[in-house]
């Protein structure tokens, strides 16, 4: 029959529409504004309304999802922060848009590079959230963050990120990235331990020489 697909979809139109009333009645307000009543309404088994009522809800942020980047600092014992980034230039060089500037730390005295950056700048305007600069990053400095709510009225004033607002702790990376972080770390403990084997295997044979 001709616009029978309308008057089907305009069916499940209305069956959500008085759900949505019935629901309501059978569940309270239990099903808005609460991490249960967001989770039911995003499941299969939802009967009415299905809409998350953004931004007094926000649907959960899975592991993977990326806005823009961010750079990891480690805290220190001391209180100290130590920026991972080395300024190798890499994830300027893969960047698909090209809309990461980095400027390399020199000694004053000696003039001579050093690797960490003394400025660095993300226009989130163009950055197109492949993550290809957090997947080449050799030292695991740079990080695709979860924060989205980046909206403003003057894009130079606040969509040009620098050193500053791109700075965040490992702390926040593992609170957002669980998984990526644990496997990280076991991979960094692993090198650690191989290292020391290393070193231990050839004091022991300096040792062994020395005492020949
Ligand atoms: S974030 Fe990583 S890839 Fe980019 S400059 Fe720093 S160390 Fe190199
Ligand atoms: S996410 Fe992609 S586009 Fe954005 S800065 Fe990284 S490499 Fe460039």
């Amino acid at each position: 029959m001709y616009g029978k697909g309308i008057l089907e979809g305009l069916l499940v139109t209305l069956k959500h529409f008085f759900g949505t009333f019935i629901d309501d009645i059978r569940k309270g307000r239990k099903r808005y504004m609460t991490d249960e009543g967001v989770e039911y309404r995003r499941s299969k088994d939802v009967k009415g309304i299905f809409t998350v009522q953004y931004p007094e809800e926000r649907l959960p942020t899975p592991e993977n999802f990326r806005f823009v980047p961010f750079l990891v600092y480690d805290e220190k014992e001391d209180g100290t922060n130590e920026i991972r980034c080395t300024s190798c230039g890499i994830c300027a060089k893969v960047c698909p848009p090209q809309c990461i500037w980095i400027e390399q730390t020199t000694n004053p005295k000696t003039g001579r590079p050093v690797p960490e950056p003394v400025k660095f700048f993300i226009d989130i305007d163009i950055c197109m959230n492949c993550g290809f600069c957090a997947d080449f990053c050799p030292f695991d400095s740079i990080k695709m963050d979860h924060y989205y709510e980046m909206a403003s009225f003057d894009r130079t004033k606040t969509n040009i990120l620098d050193l500053t607002k791109l700075s965040k702790p490992a702390s926040y990376h593992a609170e957002i990235h669980p998984i990526h972080f644990a496997r990280e770390e076991e991979i960094r403990r692993v090198k650690e331990q191989k290292r020391e084997e290393r070193r231990l295997a050839k004091e022991q044979r300096l040792n062994k020489f020395k005492s020949e």
